[in-house]
């Protein structure tokens, strides 16, 4: 669900013109960011949920460390914090709690889509069940709620960049961008 998660960030940037849309678009997929070297390391991994499952939503991912709730929470506290600290002047007096919720709306997205593979303590200290709702065993009603978080996030999006861009072609190319990238991210995550 990489698009999913740009959904938000634009539903978000929206909102809070204030924050800038990277910043966004990095906190929605912080996590992933940080599965992505521990992968490599071959720490953490992604398989086929079942034997000769493939396409969208067939995954079963073991990250333990990266998507666990206790180091989501610590993660979109830090960088909370962080924003509050250092840039709120520039980006809002609240914009470090938003900022924060952004980065953890990705553990929650995943806790709707995954099939229980989620621990709540890194490591999965303690054995304790994994959670995840599974909406990945339906690709297509997941398919629809994604589309749904990329048509708002495009949508809202637009509406505040025409809205608020006096420039008219900047303001164009910029709408344009960004359903370019949600829309792309949601045809790789069909396909991938
Ligand atoms: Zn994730």
């Amino acid at each position: 669900m990489l698009a999913g998660h740009f959904g938000v960030a634009g539903i978000v940037k929206a909102w809070r013109p204030d924050i800038p849309l990277a910043a966004l678009l990095v906190a929605t997929q912080l996590p992933d960011l940080v599965f992505a070297p521990l992968a490599l390391a071959g720490w953490e991994s992604m398989e086929p949920a079942a034997p000769g499952l493939e396409g969208y939503g067939s995954l079963l991912i073991t990250a333990e460390f990266s998507h666990s709730l206790l180091f989501n929470v610590v993660l979109a506290l830090a960088v909370g914090w962080s924003v509050h600290v250092f840039l709120r002047d520039r980006w809002g007096r609240d914009a470090g709690a938003v900022v924060g919720a952004v980065v953890f709306s990705h553990w929650l997205l995943d806790l709707l889509v995954h099939r229980p593979d989620l621990p709540l303590l890194p490591g999965n200290v303690g054995d304790l069940p994994l959670w995840g709702l599974g909406l990945w065993e339906a690709p297509a009603l997941t398919a629809v709620v994604e589309g749904a978080l990329v048509l708002t996030g495009t949508g809202l999006y637009a509406w505040r960049t025409l809205r608020d861009e006096p420039r008219r072609v900047r303001a164009w190319c910029r709408s344009a961008a960004m359903a370019l990238l949600l829309v792309g991210a949601f045809v790789f995550d069909l396909l991938a």
